[in-house]
């Protein structure tokens, strides 16, 4: 496996590395859904095409130092993780060497990141769009994979590459679990015992509205309350928001006529999870 540390390396690394390219940005402190984005970008490569994973925590995407600073980063696991599944060229850049001291442009997406995490999290989608759009210009692949897990990310990096015709594919993959149903997370590392112990319940909460579904209740407010009541029952975790939006626009609704997405984000103490789960009418 091949790595590079500054953009100026990676230039000449992807300069010789057989196309297609199919890029997996990650932050690190890879898990089991990482791991799935790396396969699937293999898939699409073929034997013959490249599989390249960018590690890199991104420090303008982070709304709490904090978080930043606790942001795990088992750096030498990272690498052995990806030489094991079969990544051709791993980006470590060098802290610093991503951002011009005097960097003044920056990538805004002014829409779908009006709600949800973008409401919480001020300035989080607009280091998002900068990092990736930056990572395509380093790496011109032909395709990059993403998670659902982060939805509204997803959501957003495919307006971002419609809306500024940005000439690469971006490929989702459903969320992977662990056998408990908490949704993988670098973060899940940091959590206590007993919140981990708790941490399942954030997807029993979104899945537990489904039965109304099947009811045929449409009225948002219902599952909002639902939802709400059930993860309020956690002696533990502090709701950051609950909202009930639009699929596509990713704008609150009030009735669910067209598919919806109920997503969540709660704090654990410090560490902030999300989830959601699609409603379809
Ligand atoms: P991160 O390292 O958390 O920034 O995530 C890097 C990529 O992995 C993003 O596209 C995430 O959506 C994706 N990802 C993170 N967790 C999961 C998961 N549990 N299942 C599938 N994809 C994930």
């Amino acid at each position: 496996m091949r790595t590079a540390d500054t953009p100026e390396k990676l230039r000449l690394q992807v300069a010789d590395l057989p196309r297609p390219l199919i890029l997996v940005p990650t932050m690190g402190a890879l898990h089991q859904g990482h791991l799935a984005l790396i396969r699937k970008a293999r898939e699409i490569a073929g034997s013959t095409g490249s599989v390249a994973v960018s590690i890199f925590v991104n420090p303008i995407q982070f709304d709490r130092p904090a978080d930043l600073a606790a942001y795990p980063r088992p750096l030498a696991d990272d690498l052995a993780q990806c030489q094991a599944a079969g990544v051709d060229l791993a980006f470590v850049p060098a802290s610093g060497s991503m951002y011009y001291p005097d960097r003044s442009v920056t990538v805004t997406e002014t829409l779908l990141s009006k709600h949800l995490c973008g409401a919480t999290r001020p300035g989080h989608f607009d280091g998002v769009c900068t990092v990736v759009l930056k990572l395509f210009n380093l790496f011109q692949p032909e395709a990059a994979v993403f998670g659902e897990k982060d939805f509204q990310q997803l959501a957003i990096l495919r307006r971002m590459t419609r809306d500024l015709d940005v000439p690469v594919e971006v490929v989702g993959l459903p969320t992977v679990r662990e056998p408990d149903g908490l949704a993988m997370s670098s973060r899940n590392v940091r959590l206590t015992a007993e919140h981990r112990a708790d941490a399942p319940r954030i997807q029993r909460a979104l899945q537990g509205v489904l039965s109304l579904l099947r009811c045929g209740e449409r009225s948002g407010d219902l599952f909002l309350a639902r939802a709400r009541k059930h993860l309020e029952e956690s002696p533990f975790l502090r709701i950051d928001y609950l909202e009930l939006v639009d699929a596509e626009t990713l704008q609150p609704v009030g009735r669910i006529q067209r598919p919806a997405v109920l997503a969540t984000a709660v704090f654990y103490g410090d560490v902030r999870l999300i989830d959601h789960v699609t409603l379809c009418p």
